[in-house]
């Protein structure tokens, strides 16, 4: 290890910065140089560069599940690949098949590695693998040893792979493991349709070059990848992008100003239930337009810049009426904002989401819907309660128990079916009137339920009983709303499968 430390010039202070030239790899002495006051910067021990294989000879030597792991590798990046092996896993068997790998079967001599532009070993034979290390370094072929960066004259990073857009990830071997940490946060961060979306502004660059000020392009294609023709791509609709951006050059005023309204499941309460596109679509918001149900730890995951309006719904004291809210969104996307309307649950489950869009679509305001977790699912998986299940529950159905004028206007008879579990929205102030009339139509009123307060957040409650229990449950424990209501036999399951939070 040889460590040259210089003092940026003119800086004669002892804790002023300082830059480190590093030659190899000791990590003891690293982490000491780290200690030291005023050292910023971390020695790069790997030049991270992206090679071109494409029809370059590239040997693997072992033939086993790595050396198949990697030879996929190779030819995902147009490699050809020869695998050097006596004999070769199943996993090589489709590519044999398809003839997309050579096979050598004999064993390995350094003069093995001739000609070839790749070399990785990947044998479980600590002297073979060391072999094939000696003899590339010795023909300056870089080489590979599969988990040995010691042998390696390259490593391979954790890649997430939206081509034609990829991102490597390498602790350059100080921990493997915090580099694939750091790789599954960017996988949920990154997302699925940014390859399609590099493959659309490759398509462009050259309309863009030549109708767009240089000074100007910079900024104009931030805000396509970041503004509404980006979400157009990731929510699939490709053509539309395209022409969106095609307007956009012809015309730069035009759409990069448009707004849109985002209407996003919230989920029932755990921030951690949301969906990786309503999170993104939440950090964008200028402006959230949320309801009663949201709960606060998902409220908090908006983009603290955004301008939060509280649309409300409690009951009968609904802050603003429906109709105010559709034209809310239409008034705030016309002032060219990105909108998140952010619903409890699903906006497509008693979310009223239909009539919201339906006014969106009537005034020509663009929009997207972002499923979420419903309470159903999501009190169901933290109560411990399959709602359906091979012996007991062949059908679920999600009911409001909504009460109009003091009444209920189910199909009661439909409900009450044998094998089917029954779910309840909205149910607590119609308990009495629900539990009598599923007893009335044919349901024991030994039926278990279940009623789940403030599902999958660390206040959920759980109380059990049955159809003739219910009421005087709701009564007596002082249930809250918003409490969901499951009735059926899956609920006695709960006994074996329970387990969030503490039982009730
Ligand atoms: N769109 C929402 C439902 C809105 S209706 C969804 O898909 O979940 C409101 C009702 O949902 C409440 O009265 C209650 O019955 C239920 N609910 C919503 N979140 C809940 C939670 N965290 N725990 C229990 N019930 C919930």
């Amino acid at each position: 290890m040889r460590a040259i430390t210089s003092r940026a010039p003119g800086v004669s202070s002892q804790n002023a910065p300082q830059t480190i030239i590093w030659t190899r790899t000791d990590w003891a002495a690293t982490a000491a140089l780290l200690r030291k006051p005023g050292v910023t910067q971390y020695p790069m021990d790997y030049l991270p560069i992206f090679l071109n294989i494409r029809e370059q000879p590239c040997l693997v030597v072992g033939g086993g599940e790595v050396a198949a792991r990697k030879t996929a590798l190779l030819l995902r990046a147009g490699g050809r690949v020869t695998v050097l092996a006596p004999a070769l896993a199943a996993a090589f068997d489709g590519y044999l098949a398809e003839g997309k790998v050579a096979h050598n079967a004999g064993t390995f001599r350094p003069e093995a590695v001739d000609e070839y532009a790749l070399v990785i070993a990947a044998t479980d034979d600590d002297a073979v693998n060391r072999a094939v290390a000696d003899s590339a370094k010795a023909r300056r072929i870089p080489v590979n040893v599969v988990d040995q960066p010691a042998l390696c004259s390259f490593i391979m990073p954790s890649i997430i792979d939206r081509s034609p857009l990829i991102v490597a990830v390498s602790s350059g071997g100080a921990s493997p493991v915090l580099a694939r940490l750091l790789r599954a946060r960017l996988e949920s961060l990154i997302p699925a349709g940014y390859g399609r979306l590099a493959a659309l502004v490759a398509s462009f660059r050259a309309a863009v070059k030549e109708r767009i000020k240089p000074a100007e392009r910079r900024r104009f294609w931030e805000r396509v990848l970041q503004g509404p023709i980006a979400e157009l791509v990731f929510s699939g609709r490709d053509q539309d992008a395209r022409s969106a951006l095609q307007r956009t050059i012809d015309d730069p005023r035009l759409s990069l100003h448009g707004g849109e309204v985002y209407l996003v499941g919230g989920g029932p309460g755990d921030p951690d239930l949301l969906t990786f596109r309503a999170q993104r679509l939440m950090q964008q918001a200028d402006v959230v337009v949320y309801d009663r149900l949201v709960s606060q730890p998902v409220l908090d995951l908006v983009r603290l810049d955004a301008e939060r309006i509280y649309a409300g719904k409690e009951r009968a004291s609904h802050t603003l009426a429906q109709e105010d809210i559709n034209h809310l969104l239409v008034r705030l996307a016309r002032e060219g904002k990105r909108v998140v309307r952010l619903k409890g649950g699903d906006p497509f489950i008693f979310g009223r989401g239909g009539e919201e869009i339906a006014t969106l679509m009537a005034e020509g305001i663009p929009f997207q819907v972002v499923p979420g977790i419903t309470a159903a699912s999501g009190c169901a998986s933290y109560a411990g309660i399959p709602l359906t299940h091979r012996d007991y529950s062949q059908s679920v159905v999600f009911v409001t128990g909504h009460l109009q004028d003091g009444s209920m206007n189910l199909n009661w008879a439909a409900l009450a079916q044998p094998r089917q579990t029954i779910v309840f929205y909205m149910g607590l102030l119609g308990i009495d009137i629900l539990c009598r009339e599923l007893i009335r139509h044919g349901l024991p009123a030994t039926m278990p339920a279940a009623l789940i307060q403030q599902g999958t957040t660390p206040q959920q409650r759980v109380l059990v009983g049955d159809l003739a229990t219910l009421p005087q449950i709701v009564h007596q424990g002082k249930v809250k709303a918003p409490t969901l209501i499951i009735v059926g036999e899956v609920v006695r399951l709960r006994d074996q499968l329970n387990w969030f939070g503490p039982a009730a």
